[in-house]
């Protein structure tokens, strides 16, 4: 192993191993080779562009689009010595321009920037005018419609190659089917890159089916059960959202709600008390999560069928980030299926709605086979799992078989 590499790995992370991949990936982009890398959450993706932006003798430019996590992620970088800062639209003008300043005289190693910055030909040309050693992709999948949080922002990083044709391009991604993949791999035009796929098994996860018949209730009697440990509800409508965290609350339950219409602050201080163990559940639509580095949520129970299985495999993932036992419950029924394929038929772009139908399809499947969760989960990814993990309500024989062939029937035929 490089000894460089390695020294700064203890001395600066104070790790005193890499994680897996993580190693092949550094190497890949000191060797100045592109990368592409589908690792699950908290796999450690962060530490394959911070570790090289130390290491290279440029800027390391990290794109994310969550802005409300940068300025954590910048302070965590300087805290362990790194020379970090972050452009996006909360700095005012002045602050901005020191930081330009900063990078001219490369007194910055990292810098986080958000997407839509690369849709200013100003701004290219600007940064065309450092030293740029790496452009790391965090949240890539962000580049494909294929994927389950496609942003037209991301699209316009496709700049990058052509103002920087010899400078290393990394893009990651914690969720990525072979399609989405290709489709990075594509816009990004990635040179030949080294493409690495950990496995997305997560064995401290157990999966579980139950027939949804009283939500509420059910959602209640849930939660009652697991008292004092952190857990998210998803539910699809925001109306669903304010409801179920009223009903846990007016029954003893520590809830509160989180969805893009409420106000900022109080969004935001939700999120916070549920950081910090305040509350123990948090009841929430999809716009919850991308980015919640919390590590002892104990579940994640969805009160409605979620469109596709990469969206629900991302938000199952949230759990048992420390690693411990955690449990992810798909609260299912018929009727659900029929709403979002309503809401398919309305789609008026055919091919967004095949895409739509083809997701539902999958998603129904995995919640109506007899056949391990686990193995269905991976294969989603492509990955090829024995079944039999003994870890989901399939292989402990605590399945309700839920049938659904009217729907899909139905489904299929629409
Ligand atoms: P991701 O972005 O893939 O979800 P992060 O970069 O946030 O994951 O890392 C997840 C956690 O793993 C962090 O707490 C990080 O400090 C830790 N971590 C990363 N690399 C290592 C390592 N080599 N050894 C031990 N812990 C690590
Ligand atoms: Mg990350």
């Amino acid at each position: 192993m490089n000894n460089r590499v390695f020294n700064t790995l203890q001395s600066v992370f104070g790790f005193s191993s890499f994680k897996k991949n993580q190693e092949a990936i550094v190497s890949s982009i000191l060797d100045g080779r592109d990368v592409f890398a589908a690792m699950p959450t908290g796999g450690g993706k962060s530490l394959c562009y911070q570790l090289p932006s130390i290491l290279l003798p440029g800027i390391t430019v990290v794109v994310s689009p969550l802005i409300a996590l940068m300025k954590d992620q910048v302070d965590s970088a300087v805290q362990i010595g790194i020379s970090a800062a972050y452009i996006n639209s909360s700095l005012d003008k002045d602050k901005t321009i020191q930081i330009y300043r900063d990078l001219q005289k490369n007194k910055i190693k990292l810098l986080y920037i958000s997407p839509e910055r690369f849709a200013l030909t100003t701004f290219i040309q600007t940064l065309s005018q450092l030293n740029i050693s790496l452009f790391a992709i965090d949240e890539a999948h962000c580049l494909s419609d294929w994927g389950h949080d496609f942003r037209p922002d991301y699209l316009s990083l496709t700049n990058i190659r052509k103002f920087f044709p010899n400078t290393v391009i990394a893009a990651f991604t914690a969720t990525a089917t072979k399609q989405v993949q290709s489709d990075i791999i594509y816009k990004l035009d990635l040179i030949r890159p080294f493409i690495t796929r950990a496995s997305f098994d997560r064995p401290e996860l157990s999966y579980r089916v139950v027939r949804k018949s009283k939500t509420k209730d059910q959602l209640l009697k849930l939660t009652k059960d697991r008292v004092g440990k952190a857990g998210i509800i998803y539910r699809t409508s925001r109306n669903d959202v304010e409801k179920t965290a009223a009903f846990l609350v007016a029954n003893g339950i520590k809830a509160l709600p989180y969805h893009a219409g409420l106000e900022e602050r109080v969004r935001t201080g939700n999120q916070e008390k549920f950081n910090c163990d305040e509350t123990d559940v948090i009841v929430a639509t999809i716009a919850f999560g991308m980015g919640i580095d919390k590590s002892n949520i104990k579940y994640v129970i969805h009160g409605d069928l979620p469109k596709n299985i990469e969206g629900y495999y991302q938000e199952t993932g949230r759990a048992g980030r420390d690693g411990s036992d955690s449990e992810c419950i798909l609260l299912f029924s018929r009727g659900d299926s029929v709403k979002i394929n309503y809401f398919i038929n309305k789609i008026e772009d055919i091919h967004e709605q095949e895409k739509s139908r083809h997701n539902l399809n999958k998603i129904l499947r995995y919640a109506s086979r007899n056949v391990c969760r686990r193995k269905q989960l991976l294969s989603y990814f492509e990955e090829e799992h024995p079944g039999n993990c003994n870890n989901c309500d399939v292989c402990n024989n605590e399945n309700e078989l839920i049938d659904i062939t009217v729907d899909s029937q139905m489904i299929l035929s629409a």
